[in-house]
């Protein structure tokens, strides 16, 4: 096997290992569990997960997507979230290595893993755990003092957290309904650290859009009803992931819109 290879190989498993922990804390954070302890356990029959049980991709085929013990249907989400962060881990590495790249490459990489935990949390429990929110915010200025202008991260974060909060006021006034919950706009804020405010309102109106598509949709396919509502926190991270993933097919789609 050529080194380079080898070299991406080991990137792939670095990526499902690390999505290996991001499942834990879909798992653990919405339930107020112990991150670190106790070890992996079945959630059907509490029975520790073995070290041969719990190895990224493999384990899941290797067990048919059961609990060896008790026939726990593992959710399909392990292997996925684990192969998707392989791949990103593969995406994101960095072509020529110097610190600065590398420290991109951190940064981004910690994006994707922060956005996929949020991204399933959210869809399920219907909250974005304020853990994640901080660990992007200092993650973001960081970054921002020392790459990005001032008027641009600090704006960007001022413009995250108070436009939506005032929409969310606003809609409160009228309809006597909170809107957005405190997570979406705390990630609004996050969010607008790193995109800046341009940046930040294509992210609010193009997230609102789509959420309104699907919303619409599931109400139309009769799967939902008016009174219930749907996470929101999905949406932004989508758009965000093709803003900060994929800037020049983003970059298309605005020379569309205008
Ligand atoms: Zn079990």
């Amino acid at each position: 096997m050529s080194i380079i290879l080898k070299m991406y190989l080991f990137i792939f498993l670095f990526g499902t290992m690390i999505g290996s922990f991001i499942n834990v804390l879909v798992y653990r954070l919405p339930r107020k569990i112990n991150i670190f302890l106790p070890r992996s356990f079945c959630p059907g029959c509490n029975k520790t997960v073995a070290w041969y049980e719990n190895i990224p991709l493999i384990s899941y085929f290797f067990l048919r997507g059961k609990c060896s013990k008790c026939g726990f249907k593992i959710p399909l989400r392990y292997p996925f979230i684990e192969l998707i962060l392989g791949v990103m881990a593969i995406f994101l590495f960095p072509r020529a290595l110097t610190g600065e790249t590398l420290l991109h490459f951190v940064m981004m990489f910690s994006t994707a893993c922060v956005f996929t935990a949020m991204f399933f949390i959210d869809l399920k429990f219907k909250i974005i755990p304020n853990s994640l929110n901080l660990y992007l915010a200092i993650l973001y200025l960081v970054y921002g003092l020392i790459y990005l202008p001032l008027n641009h991260w600090l704006i960007g974060g001022l413009l995250g957290v108070g436009f939506p909060l005032v929409i969310t006021w606003i809609f409160y006034l009228i309809r006597g309904e909170v809107g957005l919950g405190g997570g979406d706009i705390k990630l609004f804020g996050v969010l607008g650290m790193y995109l800046g405010p341009v940046g930040l309102i294509y992210n609010i109106f193009l997230s609102c859009f789509l959420g309104s598509i699907i919303g619409l949709s599931l109400i139309a396919m009769k799967k939902m009803d008016r009174k219930n509502s749907i996470p929101f926190g999905p949406f932004i991270i989508l758009i965000a992931s093709w803003q900060m993933f994929f800037p020049e097919s983003f970059k298309i789609l605005l020379s569309y819109l205008k």
